[in-house]
């Protein structure tokens, strides 16, 4: 589906960035970062936060860049918690070795997961082969809504610490 709408982009996460790949549902954007709701997702209230420069190696980004990167994943791991209320929450920068897949991609990025079953393994949240949630455009805008409402809470709840 992500080739039907973007064709076949060298990068995925950089062609989410540029709305390439259909609609972007967005959480947080600045120059530097954007964190977002990705579309094919193994878990209803994943979140992915990434810097926005192309960059593939942990060597490669510098420090401050990836630690606001880390900053902004940690703040939506609480808005998940908050508002799914999960078992626990999942964060991973997986990368990947197999090319640019549908949500894995080389560029560096975070994943945020909700988990809500006790059974749950990273094999089951991180393989799409069991298949993936589908959710119509209200159930999006629903979530977007929610999360973006609760990360401004949060957020407003940080200032001056
Ligand atoms: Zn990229």
């Amino acid at each position: 589906m992500i080739k039907s709408e973007g064709g076949d982009p060298p990068c995925l996460m950089c062609a989410i960035r540029d709305r390439r790949v259909g609609e972007t549902i967005v959480l947080h954007e600045d120059d530097e970062q954007i964190v977002l709701l990705p579309r094919y997702v193994r878990r209803w209230g994943h979140v992915l936060a990434m810097p926005k420069a192309h960059v593939t190696a942990y060597a490669d980004i510098d420090e401050e860049v990836w630690m606001r990167t880390a900053r902004l994943a940690h703040h939506a791991a609480c808005v998940v918690e908050a508002e799914m209320r999960p078992i626990r929450c999942y964060q991973a920068s997986t990368g990947s070795a197999a090319g640019e897949l549908t949500q894995t991609s080389a560029h560096l990025h975070i994943h945020v997961i909700p988990l809500y079953d006790a059974d749950d393994r990273p094999a089951d949240v991180f393989s799409w082969a069991d298949g993936i949630w589908v959710a119509d455009s209200a159930e999006w805008e629903d979530l977007r809504r929610r999360y973006h409402a609760r990360w401004t809470l949060i957020a407003g709840s940080r200032i001056g610490r």
